[in-house]
């Protein structure tokens, strides 16, 4: 096929440049394993499990083979009044797999749709139990909960939130984001000791300013993925969760990045030991082949739904998708964790994660315009000092170069992020970052 079949004259792309993209078009058409091919015949390593979501490579047979035969027994069935056993199935596995007593999945189909399903069940549990002026929510600077209202208002990326005036949710406010560039630059593989706590700004200013008893939830990625791979320092979500346990209000975790095995654990939230009230997932639940989202919430919130004087008829909490625990995205589901369970790939992730942060830190350190280098789990960012005047214009030439010299990097800002999946090898690993050294050098 030929760059000018992909004219741009019906598609608008989301999260892209578009007029620069016409130009130049990068359309894969054929995925395997970890690689790639373009529209032009050319391979191209997936250095970023596609937006991580492909944790076990592409083109998975037990996956695939598990999608046909569910299109062939149960296609789709509503969600509303009736369910199917697919979604039994995968709900038992995701809640098995959850710390704590996170045991009840409300499923939808997307990252963005488990922020704004959390968030409404933290007003609708603080109402269930007589506390309906809770309703301040608390998200963090830089942080990412996708792009729907809910999401986008407790979101912190600047650029996300812009164009979008004033339709934010009325009561949000944001923690401080988590980096300390002058001390924690270079992080290879452990958690940073901040001097400073970040916290002290929430309890000292956030929490005083709309008083603790009006606050419905504190959502954070516990490792801020979309912003550009930053680690919270030592000891700062249990002391989060501390917070939330004192003052009553509940925490949510957004683990669509971290979740199903990026720290080489089920969840960050098993790699941090610390259990929030909810956590959000979706990505690598599926392997990215159907989309699936959900949210896992302890115990107490649907129990005290469930205390409720109405009828038994009347639906507890009114909210849903109509593809809501989808047969097929869920026969992807068992699938997928079964494959992750039998291949351990999790373990996996966590050998290979030492072995992508050396790679990182050896090649990087010292280039031009390198101010910091990160790497915990199987996920390492390189940090650019932004050209005057043209945020992100460094990072994302690299990231346009690569692509073009057979390596998929993810641009953030002017930070570059790898994040493979789990199967990759030292030798993906080496060309990977070889070829981003390579043009961090030639746009220096
Ligand atoms: N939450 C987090 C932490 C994410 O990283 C993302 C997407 O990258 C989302 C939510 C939104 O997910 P989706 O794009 O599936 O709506």
């Amino acid at each position: 096929m030929a760059s000018n079949d992909f004219n741009m004259d019906n598609q608008w792309l989301p999260f892209t440049p578009n007029r620069a993209f016409q130009k130049d078009p990068r359309v894969f058409v054929a995925a395997d394993g970890m690689e790639f091919t373009t529209h032009d015949g050319r391979k191209v390593i997936d250095g970023i499990s596609s937006l991580w979501c492909v944790g076990a490579g592409h083109n998975r047979r037990p996956i695939a083979e598990a999608i046909k035969k569910q299109l062939d027994t149960l296609d789709y069935a509503t969600a509303f009044q009736v369910s199917n056993d697919r979604a039994f199935e995968a709900a038992t596995l995701i809640a098995d797999m959850a710390p704590g007593d996170l045991n009840k999945v409300l499923f939808c189909n997307s990252g963005s749709e488990a922020a704004d399903t959390s968030l409404k069940v933290a007003l609708a549990y603080h109402r269930a139990r007589g506390e309906g002026h809770r309703n301040v929510f608390i998200g963090r600077e830089r942080g990412y909960h996708g792009v729907g209202f809910g999401g986008m208002s407790v979101g912190g990326i600047p650029g996300n939130r812009k164009a979008f005036g004033s339709a934010f949710l009325p009561r949000v406010d944001h923690m401080r984001f988590i980096h300390d560039p002058v001390h924690h630059a270079y992080i290879h593989n452990q958690e940073p000791v901040w001097a400073d706590d970040p916290l002290t700004d929430l309890e000292q200013r956030i929490l005083p300013l709309h008083d603790p008893s009006n606050v419905a939830a504190i959502i954070v990625e516990p490792v801020a993925g979309s912003a550009g791979w930053y680690l919270p320092p030592q000891g700062y979500l249990q002391k989060l969760r501390a917070i939330c346990d004192k003052h009553g209000i509940l925490l949510i975790f957004d683990e669509v990045i971290t979740g199903f095995g990026r720290m080489g654990t089920n969840f960050a939230s098993d790699y941090y030991g610390v259990v929030p009230d909810m956590l959000n997932f979706a990505k690598c639940v599926t392997n990215g082949v159907i989309p699936l989202g959900g949210v896992i919430c302890r115990d107490k919130l649907y129990d005290q739904m469930m205390k409720t004087d109405a009828p038994e008829h009347v639906v507890e909490f009114f909210h849903g998708y109509t593809y809501s625990g989808h047969p097929v995205a869920c026969a992807a589901a068992v699938a997928t964790l079964d494959l992750m369970k039998n291949e351990q790939l999790f373990s996996r992730a966590a050998e290979m994660a030492p072995v992508l942060g050396d790679a990182f830190h050896s090649a990087f350190k010292g280039l031009p315009n390198v101010i910091g280098i990160r790497s915990l789990g199987l996920a390492a960012a390189v940090e650019l000092a932004p050209m005057a005047g043209l945020p992100g214009k460094r990072a994302y030439d690299i990231f346009v170069d690569c692509f073009h010299k057979g390596a998929l990097v993810r641009p953030a800002g002017d930070v570059i992020v790898i994040a493979p999946p789990y199967i990759v090898e030292k030798s993906h690993i080496d060309t990977l970052v070889n070829t981003l050294a390579d043009s961090i050098r030639k746009f220096s």
